[in-house]
C-alpha cells in the first residue's frame, strides 16, 4: 500500500462517487490491510466513503483516522474473495469534515483545477452541510 498525504489522497480518489453502488455483502468479514497498520474485517456498519470504478472504494478506519483505497476481487473459479489496498492515509485534524478538511481540499482541487487553502475549504463544507441539512428538514416536512 501507497501512504500518501490526505491531500493527494484526495487528489488521487476524486473521481469517486459518494453515491453508493457496489453491493459489499460478500465482502463482509473480508479482512484488509488499513492504513492504521491493523488488519480489519469489511463491516456493514463501516463508513465508505466514495467509490471509484472496478469495485475500488475508499472506507474509514473506525478508529476515525485513516482513509484507505480497497478493491475488490473475486476470483469466481477459486470462488476466493479478496480486498487490496492500494493507497492509505492518515488524517489530520478532523475538525468539521467527518473525514478530514485536508483529504476534502485535494478532492476539491482535483475536481475544480485549482488550489483550495484548508480555510476556503473548511468554509466550502459548512456551507454544503448545512445546504444538506436544509434539505433534509424540508424533505422531512
Ligand atoms: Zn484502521
Amino acid at each position: 500500500m501507497d501512504r500518501i498525504s490526505p491531500n493527494e489522497f484526495g487528489h488521487r480518489t476524486a473521481d469517486g462517487t459518494t453515491h453508493r453502488t457496489y453491493d459489499y455483502t460478500a465482502y463482509y468479514g473480508v479482512a484488509f490491510e488499513c492504513a492504521c497498520g491493523t488488519l480489519h474485517s469489511l463491516r456493514p456498519w463501516m463508513e465508505v466513503v466514495s467509490e471509484l470504478p472496478l469495485f475500488r472504494f475508499v472506507v474509514a478506519c473506525p478508529k476515525g483516522h485513516h482513509l484507505t483505497l480497497v478493491k475488490a476481487r473475486w476470483d469466481r473459479d477459486q470462488g476466493v474473495r479478496a480486498l487490496y489496498s492500494e493507497l492509505g492515509t492518515e488524517l489530520g485534524d478532523k475538525r468539521n469534515s467527518t473525514v478530514g478538511i485536508e483529504f476534502q481540499a485535494g478532492l476539491l482541487e482535483a475536481k475544480t483545477g485549482r488550489s483550495w487553502s484548508l480555510e476556503e475549504t473548511e468554509a466550502f463544507m459548512a456551507l454544503h452541510q448545512d445546504a444538506a441539512m436544509q434539505r433534509r428538514r424540508a424533505g422531512a416536512e
